[in-house]
């Protein structure tokens, strides 16, 4: 398009050009303070069981508080976290805040509340992840089986045999995992009957934009037989409006989150919410 244009536009491309690479590299040097300086915050969405209409777990996703440009999610900054090496680190930050929040709030009366964590690429193929997640679980003391570990199914895994044998090792222990994004990424078929997995999430963009009818639907529902017959768990992602956790519950989903339960929030607040629910059931 530049060419067409002339001279003029082909100066703008390159005008443009650079002022994405400054502000990459702006946000770089300001990510690489902003572990220390305490800016990074986990917020948590909840995790609701369709059967009882009680939280079954949440999720933690993380934001940054910019000294400057407010709150930002995770597609502001993920990627240039992750093409400069920081994304282990901000995760490591994530899973023990998380850890220790959630074993905070077992002692409020959520004894049995699941926390996922997502794990990056980076830190799930660093030699010290497995050593990592036992620490972080020894030094919060939230039990294993409170913990689940989201890999997103767009990773594409170098190692599969080793990565295999890492995730068993973690189940054996008692962590769940979770495959992320499910239905967009890299599984065959042959690939998920050998995956070391419990949960199965499936992606949002087959439920946000679904009727109820359509080919979405369909894949929905093939997804949730698959599961029943692989033996895993479904949590179905992206929930926003009451007719389509009504179409999940007809189809025998068990676990759903999306702004139709809430929106990710802050600890403080997500506790609220957790109490809330509670005190409508009693
Ligand atoms: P994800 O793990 O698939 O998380 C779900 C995303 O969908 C979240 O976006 C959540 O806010 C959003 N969402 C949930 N329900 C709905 C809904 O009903 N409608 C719509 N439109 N969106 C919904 P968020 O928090 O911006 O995170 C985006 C992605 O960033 C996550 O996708 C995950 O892949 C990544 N991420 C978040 N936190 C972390 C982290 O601590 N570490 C790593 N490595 N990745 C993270
Ligand atoms: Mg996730
Ligand atoms: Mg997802
Ligand atoms: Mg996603």
């Amino acid at each position: 398009r530049a060419k067409e244009d002339g001279c003029n536009s082909f100066s703008l491309f390159q005008d443009e050009f650079r002022v994405e690479t400054l502000s990459k590299i702006t946000i770089e040097n300001e990510l690489r303070q902003a572990l220390n300086r305490n800016e990074f915050e986990v917020y948590y969405q909840v995790q609701m069981n369709l059967h009882n209409e009680q939280p079954y777990g949440v999720e933690a996703l993380v934001r940054w508080n910019h000294p400057t440009k407010g709150v930002l999610t995770p597609f502001h900054f993920l990627d240039v976290a992750e093409e400069a090496g920081l994304i282990k680190h901000i995760d490591k930050w994530v899973l023990e805040e998380a850890c220790r929040e959630t074993q905070a709030w077992r002692k409020e009366g959520f004894d049995d509340l699941i926390v996922s964590v997502n794990v990056s690429k980076p830190f799930f193929e660093s030699e010290e992840f497995e050593k990592v997640v036992l620490q972080t679980l020894e030094k919060t003391g939230l039990p294993p089986q409170l913990l689940s570990l989201e890999i997103s199914e767009n990773i594409n895994i170098l190692n599969v045999e080793r990565s295999f044998r890492k995730l068993e090792h973690l189940r054996e222990i008692g962590i769940l995992i979770s495959l992320d994004d499910f239905g967009t990424g890299y599984s065959s078929m042959g690939q998920l009957k050998r995956f070391p997995i419990d949960v199965l999430k499936i992606d949002q963009s087959f439920v946000r934009h679904s009727n109820g009818k359509d080919k979405d639907a369909a894949i929905v529902r093939f997804i949730l037989n698959l599961a029943k017959v692989l033996g895993f768990e479904v949590v179905c992602e992206g929930i926003e409006t009451e007719e389509q956790q009504n179409f999940l519950k007809s189809e025998g989903c068990d676990y759903a989150q999306g702004y139709f339960y809430s929106k990710p929030i802050a600890g403080k607040q997500c506790k609220q919410f957790l109490l809330d629910i509670k005190g409508k059931c009693h």
